[in-house]
């Protein structure tokens, strides 16, 4: 049988996606932090500061962004890019940001250590084509509209590329429930193990949004065996543009880590 890349039967051991020196997949988990969208310089710079002497090993924000709609804010792109350049050099963070399309892949490649794939974006076949056949490791969100199945098949346009670089997101799913953003399929972290050789983590605040939930939804994703999480953290959340609400402050960060390590060793992990 043709077994697919990304399947245990192709490979049985788990991979570890190296990030320059952070390890995706590995016994310690991996915390990528910060902005939803890069808005400004300085605050970008104290989140990053305030999330890595919390723990997290990665920085994230948004520099092209796909929105829902045309008339919201559609990120800074190649000013957000500088933003986050001059981060990763005070702090040293490998960053992680998203490509939305094939023409912003050298761009966003000569700043970015993780090329982020949109939940919007997880059927675009020529964009998953296109991070195939490029070294950067790919953070591959789940569609919040797709299948576990359709999601792996998904990794297989990039491994079929020869990108072996893949972590998988988990971010949430639409359901009938509407009490949060989207449902977060905490399944979907054993079923992607038990299928997959691939590193997967997951992102609680688009799934919460709202601050208040994303605490309880991190540390369950990490109890149910995630590789790490993709958190939406800032030092002002209030006062910006995309995502504030489910954005959590720099302060209630800090309080989670601890927390997360505690769960962490509980299920045989390290943070
Ligand atoms: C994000 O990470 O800010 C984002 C837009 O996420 P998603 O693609 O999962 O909606
Ligand atoms: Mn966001």
């Amino acid at each position: 049988m043709n077994h697919h890349l990304s399947s245990r039967e192709h490979k049985a051991q788990n991979s570890v996606v190296p990030v320059g020196e952070v390890q995706v997949g590995a016994r310690r988990l991996v915390i990528m932090a910060g902005p939803c969208t890069v808005e400004d310089e300085d605050s970008l710079l104290k989140t990053a500061l305030a999330v890595q002497a919390s723990g997290a090993q990665v920085l994230r924000g948004g520099a092209f962004k796909t929105r829902t709609s045309p008339d919201a804010f559609q990120g800074l792109g190649e000013t957000a890019l500088q933003m986050l350049a001059k981060a990763k050099e005070k702090t040293g963070l490998p960053v992680a940001t998203e490509v939305t399309d094939v023409r912003e892949i050298d761009l966003v490649g000569q700043c970015a250590d993780i090329l982020q794939i949109g939940s919007r974006s997880m059927q675009n076949t020529v964009l998953l084509k296109a991070v195939g056949r490029c070294g950067h490791p790919v953070l591959l969100k789940r569609g919040f509209a797709n299948t576990i199945d359709e999601w792996l098949a998904a990794a297989e346009y990039i491994l079929a590329g020869g990108n072996e670089r893949v972590i998988l997101c988990e971010r949430g799913i639409r359901t009938f429930e509407n009490s949060t953003r989207f449902s977060l399929d905490i399944l979907s972290v054993p079923v992607v193990k038990s299928r997959s050789h691939l590193p997967i983590i997951v992102d609680p605040s688009h799934a919460a949004g709202n601050r208040e939930l994303v605490g309880a939804v991190a540390r369950a994703a990490i109890a149910a065996g995630a590789d790490g999480l993709l958190i939406e953290v800032d030092c002002c959340p209030d006062a910006t543009k995309v995502d504030g609400r489910q954005t959590i402050t720099t302060g209630q960060f800090a309080e989670l880590m601890p927390q997360l390590c505690a769960v962490a060793q509980a299920v045989g992990r390290e943070l």
